[in-house]
């Protein structure tokens, strides 16, 4: 039988570095990644048959576990009719309906294959609508790797400590502006100082790149202002924490309604798929109504529409959120219990069904107060849980999900993995 590193040596004789997406490859924690072969619930299974409790999830977007049977047999059906069309069908109007009923923000939308093609929509939307070719992210915000958005950016660019990518023009990185997050004050004199030249402000309104951290109250309220006070449009990317955080992703859980809205992940129950959502006066301007040029082979093909509406479907199930965020609750109360009878400085945030892991005994708001946390204790902590059958995130600067397949064995067995990790 082939060890890990034999399956990661193959690999990379065809893959740059065996994988194909950088934060797979255990950079940030050392040691060879885990080359998986099935999931079933809360629970990965790696190519040696050992079984893992999944805090991966597929970087959030299997939020009803894996190989769910609904979602399973859905797509089933739907294969055994075509893979896809290249024609519109009635599984995108159903799957768009539903979305612009659960997402306040949501009047339109275009589906796409990727949460990357989907911030590249909505910048070229932008800038076509407000005549202007500033955007401003945050550092630590990830927003896909096109060429603007890589600017400071978070998951695996900061995973790596890569600060900017060679091959990024320097003319278009200069009309990215970064700002730290959660520093609404930042915001207003950059507004003060050249608000009319910004033509949109992309946020995680839960950032969820540099782990997990909620925005400071008052912090999406002020991008909100800034943005309708000189004209920019507000951007919220919720791949991740769209229909994570709650039905409506953050812009229902805290009362905020951007201009546009990016989507992903758990939209497309594990299959591939990106969404630009907002208002139909904006996504009009959209080829073939408007002027602005976007397409796709693949976008809104039957496979990603049914099962992002075998997902949906269940998602709104009362209580659903509360459960997973009750769930991420007792995890953490104990990991901190844990790591503060070790001696271990330790903080978590939740935010619904995402949460985040930090070793530092500072307040982390920001990337620069995330970069506290202590990576050596996080790897160790990684690689002991996983040894003991629990896979978290392989970096201190990614979230953590709960699928709605976590119960209260997987929470035993996490906890007691865990305090295998944090002991004095
Ligand atoms: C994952 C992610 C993206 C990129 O989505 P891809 O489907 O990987 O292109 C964009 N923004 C956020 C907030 C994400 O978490």
């Amino acid at each position: 039988m082939q060890s890990m590193q034999q399956r990661l040596d193959e690999a990379r004789r065809y893959i740059p570095g065996g994988v194909n997406s950088p934060v797979r490859a255990f950079t940030r924690v050392g040691g060879t990644p885990v080359f998986m072969q099935s999931g079933q619930g809360p629970h990965l299974y790696d190519a040696d048959g050992n079984r893992y409790i999944d805090y991966v999830c597929s970087w959030g977007a299997m939020i009803t576990g894996h190989a769910d049977p609904h979602l399973v047999e859905q797509i089933r059906i739907q294969a055994g009719q075509g893979l896809g069309y290249g024609t519109p069908t009635e599984l995108e109007t159903r799957l768009a309906a539903r979305v612009c009923a659960l997402v306040p923000a949501a009047e339109q939308l275009r589906m796409v294959s990727s949460g990357t093609e989907a911030a590249m929509t909505a910048i070229r939307l932008a800038r076509a609508c407000t005549r202007r070719d500033t955007i401003v992210k945050f550092s630590g915000g990830y927003h896909g790797h096109s060429d603007s958005l890589l600017v400071k950016a978070g998951s695996g660019v900061a995973t790596l400590g890569i600060p900017d990518s060679p091959g990024v023009p320097e003319a278009l990185a200069a009309l990215t502006l970064t700002l730290p997050y959660n520093d609404a004050e930042a915001v207003r004199q950059l507004y003060a100082a050249q608000g009319e030249q910004i033509a949109a402000v992309l946020v995680e309104p839960v950032a969820g790149n540099m782990g997990c951290i909620p925005p400071r109250p008052g912090f999406l309220e002020c991008l909100r202002e800034q943005c309708s006070r000189y004209g920019s449009l507000l951007v919220f990317d919720e791949v991740m924490s769209g229909f994570r955080v709650a039905p409506g992703g953050a812009g229902e859980r805290y009362g905020i309604t951007p201009d546009l809205v990016l989507l992903g992940k758990v939209l497309g129950g594990g299959l591939p798929i990106g969404a630009v959502a907002g208002s139909a006066k904006l996504l009009e301007q959209l080829a073939p109504t408007g002027p602005v040029y976007q397409a796709g082979t693949l976008s809104g093909n039957p496979m990603a529409m049914t099962a992002g509406l075998a997902v949906l479907e269940q998602l709104t199930a009362p209580g659903f959120h509360a459960r997973l965020e009750h769930y991420a609750q007792q995890l953490c109360q104990e990991l901190a219990r844990l790591a503060a009878t070790a001696g271990i400085p330790f903080r978590y945030h939740i935010v619904g069904g995402m949460f985040g892991l930090f070793f530092t005994d500072q307040p982390v708001t920001d990337y620069a107060s995330a970069c506290t946390t202590d990576t050596a204790t996080f790897s160790r902590f990684f690689h002991t849980t996983l040894q003991h059958g629990v896979y978290f995130a392989p970096s201190p600067f990614e979230s953590c999900f709960v699928s709605s397949a976590h119960n209260d064995q997987t929470l035993e067995q996490t906890l007691t993995a865990a305090s295998k990790a944090l002991r004095p």
